[in-house]
């Protein structure tokens, strides 16, 4: 099964994509934990792809759609995967459906996430993430065990760099909704599309979500 996580920045896509990973077995490909990988270990990819992460903007296709395809090609893969952060333009959501019709594959669910304005920014902010196991939290609505802790493996957290940007987190916003947000028509004429709005202020949040969508799934 391939499933897309969509959404804007700070809507609880990770989150979400690490309770079906649990309840799914199958991977998660966070195409932004690749590119920091990368950048971490000073690849020549990561040193191509921090040019524009730092800034807030996307990695051209030439980079990212082939790394996207290898990706899929691991083993791991052959049962299905959770795509969280890709494909994020008309263009990518094109080249994928050629990937997986090579393997006659095809996107079976996308989850389309959505946040008020305001708590996204919020919780961009006050998100961290564990630089191991890439597990993400946040200071006042996911708050780990112990502060500063992550709970699965121990590490400190991290606030990554580009959410320490006011600029950056502006930019990928601005981006989100020019490039990304029309992939929902996209795919809601595919008829693969599932809705959720994440918010305290319905009191649904990315883990009711992620146990309501694995109980349709199970059905
Ligand atoms: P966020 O969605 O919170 O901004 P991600 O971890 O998904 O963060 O991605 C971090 C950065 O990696 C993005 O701002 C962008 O520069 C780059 N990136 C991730 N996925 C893609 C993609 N599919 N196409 C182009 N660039 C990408
Ligand atoms: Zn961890």
């Amino acid at each position: 099964m391939i499933i897309i996580m969509l959404g804007a920045q700070g809507t609880g896509k990770g989150t979400v994509a690490g309770h079906l990973v649990k309840g799914l077995e199958i991977p998660q490909i966070s195409t932004g934990d690749i590119f920091r990988a990368n950048i971490k270990n000073k690849t020549e990819l990561g040193i191509e792809a921090d040019k524009y992460i730092s800034k807030g903007e996307l990695v051209p296709d030439s980079i990212t759609v082939p790394m996207v395809a290898n990706r899929l090609d691991e083993d791991d893969c052959k049962n299905g995967a959770i795509l969280d952060g890709f494909p994020r333009t008309i263009e990518q959501a094109d080249s994928l459906k050629e990937i997986l019709a090579k393997e006659n594959k095809k996107v079976d669910l996308v989850i389309n996430l959505t946040t008020p304005r305001e708590e996204i920014i919020d919780r961009m902010i006050t998100r961290r993430v564990c630089p191991n196991c890439k597990a993400t939290f946040n200071t006042k609505l996911n708050k780990p065990k112990v502060e500063g802790v992550c709970d699965f493996c121990g590490t400190n957290l991290v606030q990554r760099e580009d959410d320490k940007d006011p600029k950056a987190i502006e930019k990928r916003l601005q981006i989100y909704e020019e490039k990304t947000s029309p992939l929902v028509e996209y795919y809601k004429n595919e008829g693969v599309l599932r809705t959720e709005v994440i918010s305290t202020s319905i009191n649904h949040l990315a883990k009711e979500a992620a146990e309501e969508i694995l109980a349709d799934l199970k059905k």
